[in-house]
């Protein structure tokens, strides 16, 4: 069996998204910017796509701006709301422990540079506080930053509650919304949000390409200088086979998207039940507030690396919260957040499912972890120690 369950990741692109980038890149592949025909075919093809875009997300289609993906967006939402408030002489950012890397690593340049971030606790379920938010709140605070979903543990944040509180005190509020565009429904201006980022590859669209929306009034900043395209706020000619395609993924994502959610719930939560068997084990991140294709487990006594190794063997593609592969023996900074300690972060594991995901898939999923967590456990010598006394067990 090959089974995919890194959606998270990334995730395959749509038939319906390939076949609609496709005469963009052979028929139609002129310069957006040039005044022939062909040209004005891709101009016509992008400003649909932007259409198509903030009419799903309930935004205007001047507030969209076209970037290479979720972490452009990222950086320049942030980057554009610091600017905004160093020019009032606000430098204090609020945000959280569990941001994508693409937003902590731009606030810890931003910290370098005099602003001041408080990274609110989301406790053992992996979710904000709206009234710790609240209290965090200052005279100089010029940005909230909270994601709506995390990619590790799947916990969806309370945006609305976050947005409304931002909103009444004149805060800009920028979500990462990269893990639930097209997963879950989302709506701008019920969720009083200020600045959103998203990308094409975690909703079945192609990679390097993704939007961020910005409030009308919210000034952006460049990151790219240059020409003049969208709207002077992102130089370089447009990606229009990439922006085309992502268009035709989300509307695709958005039509099918409570058919899948209840699909992929029940499936996540048989998976959830499936795994809570083997001993010593635990999930992670809240049960019910996750995203509906979400999987984070903990087993005690084991390395997610091998883990994840000997799953591939069995033809499981999976992920793990660590970053032992990119050559850092840190455990992921979302499980220490939640209060997992260094060991227990360890060995974890992330399966996100797919739409096309089935039952056999999972029993499969459930029966090979089982195996593969015993035979790891066996050469052990940490589990040897716990389960002879000598170290006590967290779960
Ligand atoms: C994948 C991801 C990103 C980065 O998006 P890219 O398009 O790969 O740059 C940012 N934030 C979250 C939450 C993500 O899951």
């Amino acid at each position: 069996m090959k089974i995919y369950a890194d959606n998270a990741a990334t995730t395959k692109m749509s038939k319906t998204a390939i076949a609609a980038m496709m005469p963009y890149m052979e028929e139609y592949f002129g310069n957006p910017s040039s005044l022939y025909t062909a040209g004005q075919k891709a101009k016509e093809a992008i400003e649909s796509a932007r259409a198509t875009v903030a009419e799903l997300i309930g935004a205007d289609p001047r507030e969209i701006v076209f970037t290479s993906g979720g972490s452009e967006s990222d950086n320049q939402a942030i980057l554009s709301a610091a600017a905004l408030g160093r020019a009032a002489g606000k430098r204090h950012i609020v945000s959280d422990g569990i941001e994508h890397h693409a937003v902590l690593h731009t606030l810890k340049k931003l910290e370098r540079e005099g602003f001041e971030v408080t990274y609110l606790p989301v406790h053992e379920n992996g979710i904000v506080r709206p009234e710790e938010l609240e209290n965090a709140l200052r005279e100089d605070t010029c940005l909230v930053s909270v994601m709506y979903a995390n990619n590790e543990i799947g916990t969806v944040q309370p945006i609305c509650e976050i947005g409304a509180r931002c909103r009444q005190r004149g805060i800009l509020f920028h979500t990462d919304a990269v893990q639930a565009v097209g997963h879950i429904p989302i709506n701008v201006a019920k969720d009083h949000v200020d600045l959103l980022s998203a990308s094409a590859h975690k909703f079945h669209g192609p990679k390097g390409v993704g939007f961020l929306y910005a409030r009308r009034g919210v000034k952006l900043s460049n990151l790219i200088e240059g020409g003049a395209q969208e709207r002077g706020k992102r130089a370089g000619t447009e990606n229009v086979p990439g922006i085309v395609a992502m268009s035709a993924a989300m509307r695709e994502a958005v039509e099918k998207m409570d058919e899948n959610a209840q699909k992929l719930i029940t499936l996540r939560d048989y998976l959830i039940a499936g795994l809570s068997e083997i001993p010593h084990s635990a999930l992670n991140g809240d049960a019910a507030r996750r995203l509906p294709s979400n999987v984070n487990f903990c087993f005690e006594g084991i390395e997610g690396e091998s883990l994840l190794l000997l799953l591939d063997d069995l033809g499981i593609a999976a992920s793990s919260g660590s970053a032992c592969t990119s050559g850092s023996l840190d455990p992921s900074h979302v499980l220490l957040a939640i209060g997992r300690v260094h060991d227990v972060a360890h060995g974890s594991l992330r399966l996100s499912l797919g739409e096309d995901t089935t039952r056999e898939e999972v029993d499969y999923i459930v029966e090979s972890v089982k195996n593969v967590v015993e035979k790891l456990r066996s050469f052990s010598p940490v589990w040897r120690d716990l389960t002879a006394g000598k170290t006590k067990f967290y779960l």
